[in-house]
């Protein structure tokens, strides 16, 4: 079949930084996925919705029209749809191999151990799978402990910042996929978390990936500061609806001039820079990571601590 060329607004990266980009621009709602990205000679273009910074015109083979699927969410094997819509379900199951199951979640994330309950549409009915980030293997199960997928970028982040042989503490690190992804440069992290169904997974991930630098703790991380582990380069702080009520534990947990990422979930710019400013007079940088609902944003808080 002859497939005419679509011309889209592109960006053109070096081929080494073209996964990344994909998944980024996929993530902020920018990549074109009815157009394939092409290689020209040392970089790949990636066709996007809308002219952005430094975006030219170019043509594109379009995918294969597929037949309109449901909207869903994709973890590893699993897809979550957003319906009770077991039709559907059987669609998506068979129009992409790698799944294995179709869930419905019958509950917002919720509880201490933030995890959802599942109803299963279609498939094998597990709530496990396995999930591949930037060449990482982690085992989750969605309805025993929390996983996003969509912080993949955020953990590429935080990772490009620090420095080789960095000591690091992940305060809320669920299945371990900050602590993971952190030790491939760290000399040694820390990893807690209250929740012993998440830590059994973290375990079975540190094996999986072959992290030998990775201490796994059951504990609450209230209580890290009584625990003689201090000090710390890098503090990561993902427990969005309160990890500022731990903010002076990590600021005891961590050296001056460390830095310390607290993820929270705001409506207004700034919510949590009163709270920050009690504690450290150091620069603090405030970013978006993604939005949650009307008017309401996960942000990340990159604080560097400054002892007084
Ligand atoms: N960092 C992980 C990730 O990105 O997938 C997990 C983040 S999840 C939003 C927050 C985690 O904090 C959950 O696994 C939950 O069990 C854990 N948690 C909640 N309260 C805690 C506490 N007081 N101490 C340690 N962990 C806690």
């Amino acid at each position: 079949m002859i497939r005419i060329p679509v011309e889209q607004w592109c960006i053109a990266v070096e081929r080494s930084d073209a996964e990344a980009t994909r998944r980024r621009l996929g993530e902020q709602g920018l990549l074109d996925r009815r157009l394939r990205p092409r290689p020209e000679g040392s970089r790949v273009l990636l066709p996007v919705l809308e002219p952005i910074q430094g975006t030219i015109r170019c043509a594109f083979e379009a995918f294969p029209e597929r037949p309109e699927l449901p909207r869903h969410e994709l973890v590893g094997g699993i897809a979550i749809m957003q319906e009770v819509d077991r039709a559907g379900a059987e669609r998506l199951l068979s129009s992409r191999p790698s799944l294995h199951t179709v869930l419905f979640p019958e509950s917002a994330v919720g509880g201490k151990f933030r995890t959802r309950r599942f109803t299963v549409l279609a498939g094998v009915p597990t709530t496990r799978t396995q999930v591949v980030e930037y060449g990482l293997r982690f085992n989750v199960d969605l309805a025993r402990a929390y996983f996003s997928a969509r912080l993949s970028t955020e953990r590429q982040r935080i990772l490009s910042l620090m420095e080789d042989g960095e000591r690091v503490l992940d305060m809320f690190a669920g299945v371990g996929p900050f602590a993971i992804t952190l030790a491939q440069r760290a000399r040694v992290v820390f990893a807690a978390d209250v929740n012993p169904a998440a830590v059994r997974l973290m375990i079975e991930n540190i094996a999986l990936n072959r992290a030998g630098n990775i201490v796994p703790m059951l504990a609450d991380a209230s209580r890290l500061d009584r625990i003689d582990l201090a000090p710390f380069d890098r503090i990561v702080m993902n427990l969005p609806l309160a990890a500022a009520r731990f903010l002076p534990v990590a600021f005891n947990l961590c050296r001056d001039g460390g830095q310390i990422h607290l993820y929270a979930l705001q409506e207004r710019e700034g919510e949590y820079l009163p709270q920050i400013r009690l504690l450290t007079a150091g620069d603090v940088r405030e970013r978006r990571v993604r939005s949650h609902s009307p008017g309401r944003w996960h942000a990340v808080y990159d604080i560097c601590v400054e002892k007084r």
